[in-house]
């Protein structure tokens, strides 16, 4: 079978075609920098990563772009509260992104573009719908015309006069139409501001995906994905606005990752149930959080409790355990078929990313290899060097999950992680406060160790030299 998946579009799974042979373009909506990401969004872009990494352990080039929106009423908000510039707000939380997608094991996008440097684009997407007949100005703010788009409603299902009824509650009256969506934003005072056409202002959150998936995939591209709570609207705008100027296909297959709930409840910050990704990555490592998300199907509902991550550690460490064994088994004669194993972990994941039941395929090998290598006649090298591979490309390469280079789980590389931001921070201090004497004794120290610090917009990153 080849790889297929649920098409929210189609409300069907579907075959893979893509546009152009053996490449995939792929867009998922990032975060809005305001605040550290949760683990609802964790799960998303986690589940994205493994969908990404799975096309390339089948043999495509894979151009993942991922947004991250850096202007936003919610960054303007928290500026405000806390009395500095919104793009500071901005820089501090991008920043974090980047660290903690880092930290989960998150492969860094081909592109992570941002609102504020598409800018140019977004005005001139804006202006073209507007030239169309599909946007209209009202005293600086633009409009997207719904009427104007026939096939409106055609991603979540929704009807154009079911919406206007539930509209009409809170209507703006300067829209032609309830349901009518904001493009352009006028400025407000002390509001950050780009010129434009119908005077300073802001795109909205629609508009920047929209514009920024196409500035680096093309009008048509093959897949948009993002959580199911984007749907509607953003989904469904971004695929107005992107057809009523281009005439054609946005994206040939939209995926939708589930919710995740936290004790069967709603995470809210109200019921005290809230969980950043930072928060988690203090008790369990990125292994066992990434292993835990990908038991459960990425379209179903997701349950988050203490109970599970448990017991997705204990069952990390078997599938670590057999890739440890196998290294240090002494050479025997009896050979293992790793071929049929592999062949069931692709069946499952073609079908649809089936991770659940390619964790049992895995799972089912580990109890044989294990046998096989307890057994007398032992496992023969060219055996063990193929199970190796394969726990190399699925567990590692795919999930993300398995290191050869840890022996506990992944616990240490998720404490290394932790020490190294916090001689990152401490360093940023020392700077800070111009102790540089400080602050060059910590490079450099680190340096002996074979850890380089690169400085860059992004902050400080850090890698291995060895
Ligand atoms: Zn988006």
């Amino acid at each position: 079978m080849p790889i297929s998946f649920y098409n929210t579009l189609t409300r069907k799974v579907e075959e893979f075609k893509p546009i152009v042979e053996g490449r995939v373009s792929m867009y998922t909506c990032g975060p809005t920098v305001y605040d550290f990401f949760h683990i609802g969004n964790a799960r998303s872009f986690v589940m994205s990563d493994v969908v990404r990494r799975y096309f390339e352990f089948s043999g495509y080039e894979v151009n993942y772009v991922m947004n991250i929106t850096d202007i936003d009423d919610k960054i303007i908000k928290r500026g405000n509260e806390e009395n500095r510039p919104s793009s500071e707000v901005a820089e501090t939380f991008a920043t974090a992104f980047l660290e903690d997608t880092k930290r989960f094991g998150i492969r860094h996008a081909s592109t992570h573009p941002r609102a504020t440097e598409t800018m140019e684009e977004i005005i001139a997407h804006i202006k073209a719908l507007v030239d169309k007949g599909a946007a209209y100005e009202v005293d600086g703010d633009v409009y997207f015309r719904v009427s104007a788009f026939k096939e409106y409603g055609k991603l979540s299902g929704k009807k154009i006069e079911d919406l206007q009824i539930g509209a009409r509650i809170e209507a703006d009256d300067r829209k032609e139409n309830p349901v009518d969506f904001s493009l352009w934003k006028s400025a407000k005072p002390g509001e950050p501001s780009w010129d434009s056409p119908w005077g300073k202002g802001r795109p909205g959150w629609h508009i920047e995906c929209s514009v920024m998936s196409q500035k680096y995939l093309g009008k048509t591209f093959d897949i948009h994905a993002g959580g199911n709570d984007l749907i509607f609207p953003h989904h469904e705008n971004e695929i107005a606005q992107s057809e009523a100027l281009t005439g054609e296909p946005f994206a040939h297959y939209w995926m939708h990752f589930g919710f995740l709930n936290i004790d069967n409840e709603k995470m809210s910050k109200s019921l005290g149930n809230f969980f950043t990704a930072r928060d988690i990555l203090e008790k369990y490592s990125a292994e066992v959080i990434r292993f835990y998300y990908m038991q459960t199907h990425y379209r179903s509902p997701l349950n988050f409790t203490h109970e599970g991550l448990e017991a997705a550690k204990t069952g990390l460490q078997k599938l670590q355990g057999l890739y440890d064994a196998l290294e240090d088994a002494k050479t025997g004669s009896a050979s293992f078929d790793v071929a049929a194993h592999e062949q069931r972990f692709i069946d499952a994941m073609n079908d649809d990313f089936n991770t659940s039941a390619a964790f049992g395929a895995l799972f089912d090998m580990t109890r044989e290899a294990n046998t096989a290598l307890h057994a007398d006649t032992g496992m023969d090298d060219a055996s063990r060097a193929s199970l190796r591979d394969f726990l190399q490309r699925s567990c590692e390469g795919v999930f993300g999950i398995l290191s050869s280079e840890k022996d506990d789980g992944g616990a240490s590389s998720a404490l290394l992680d932790g020490v190294m931001q916090l001689m990152i921070e401490l360093r940023a201090e020392a700077r800070n406060e111009k102790q540089w004497a400080l602050s060059d004794r910590i490079r450099d120290g680190l340096k002996e160790l074979g850890i380089v610090l690169e400085d860059s917009r992004d902050g400080t990153r850090w890698k291995t030299t060895t």
